[in-house]
């Protein structure tokens, strides 16, 4: 066993607060470059409205005002090594009051709502944030973070696909979620796919799918064939930024696999929108 590293779960606000400023202000440099790369390819109206996405977020961080009014929900997937003694506190409600300071010292939009079916009432400091903690080996602790804008969340979609539905039936569980999705999700998209495990596991693999730069393939040569297919046919919709029609309704789609049952092949879609907001902290 290595040696206990103490960490004071103090030291984690300042760190998830900050994120929460990055995340809402500032485009990721990944999806800059797409967006300016399928300008290139874009008719007139297209390239105008790619255009006004990049105008939009310069003004974001240069005036340090939101991206978009969605400032989303937090989810926090954190890997935290065995041999770290968490102290000062609890993690989850450290985690938690980086988001609300995050979210009240920036005037972020607060979007939670304390009950999902009666009440609704807005927890008014955007927490709670959805956490996901898995244990690691070694003495460090890494967060990553996304702020997900439920335009596009409220489009995604999981399906208990069969091993006889094969590529073609995952292909058309893609083509079918983002048809549906259309302008509603503020395309141009970012596409993650999970494919396997199970029902729960699927749809977080589609979202971790999410938080690998753009610019990354899949490790399995065969999964990232098929995202490049996938993204072609995606853009063969021709839905286009923001549902005017173009050749650019995704920029991406990233896909994610893991080991699944003999009788399943589960399947999730999670779109993103181009304001696909995610940051790391590592301690
Ligand atoms: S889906 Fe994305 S771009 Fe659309 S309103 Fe929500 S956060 Fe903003």
């Amino acid at each position: 066993m290595g040696k206990i590293r103490e960490i004071d779960v103090s030291e984690l606000i300042p760190l998830i607060r900050n994120a929460c400023r990055e995340m809402a202000m500032e485009y990721g440099c990944d999806i800059r470059d797409a967006i300016r790369q399928a300008r290139e390819t874009e008719n007139e109206r297209a390239r105008s409205i790619l255009d006004l996405l990049l105008q939009n977020a310069e003004i974001a961080t240069s005036e340090q005002i939101p991206i978009c009014q969605d400032t989303g929900m937090i989810i926090a997937f954190a890997s935290v090594g065995q041999d770290v003694h968490f102290t000062g506190g609890s993690f989850q409600q450290a985690l938690q009051e980086g988001v609300r300071q995050g979210y009240h010292d920036f005037a972020l939009r607060a979007s939670v709502v304390a009950d999902p079916l009666y009440d609704r009432i807005n927890t008014k400091d955007n927490t709670p944030a959805v956490i996901h903690t898995e244990i690691t080996e070694g003495d460090k602790v890494q967060i990553s973070l996304m702020a997900k804008g439920f335009g596009s969340e409220n489009k995604s979609a999981v399906a208990m696909l069969t091993p006889a539905d094969g590529e073609k039936g995952v292909i058309r569980f893609v083509l079918d979620t983002v048809k549906k999705a259309g302008p509603n999700a503020c395309p141009p998209f970012i596409i993650g796919v999970g494919i396997g495990g199970t029902f729960e596991a699927c749809a977080l693999l589609s979202k971790k799918a999410l938080l690998r730069p753009l610019q990354e393939k899949n490790s399995d040569v065969r999964y990232a064939a098929l995202e490049d297919r996938l993204l072609q046919e995606v853009n063969a919709l021709g839905i286009g930024p923001q549902g005017l029609h173009g050749v650019t309704t995704a920029l991406k789609v990233q896909i994610e696999q893991m080991p699944t049952h003999i009788a399943g092949m589960p399947c999730a879609v999670n779109i993103c929108c181009h304001v696909c907001r995610h940051a790391k902290v590592v301690i």
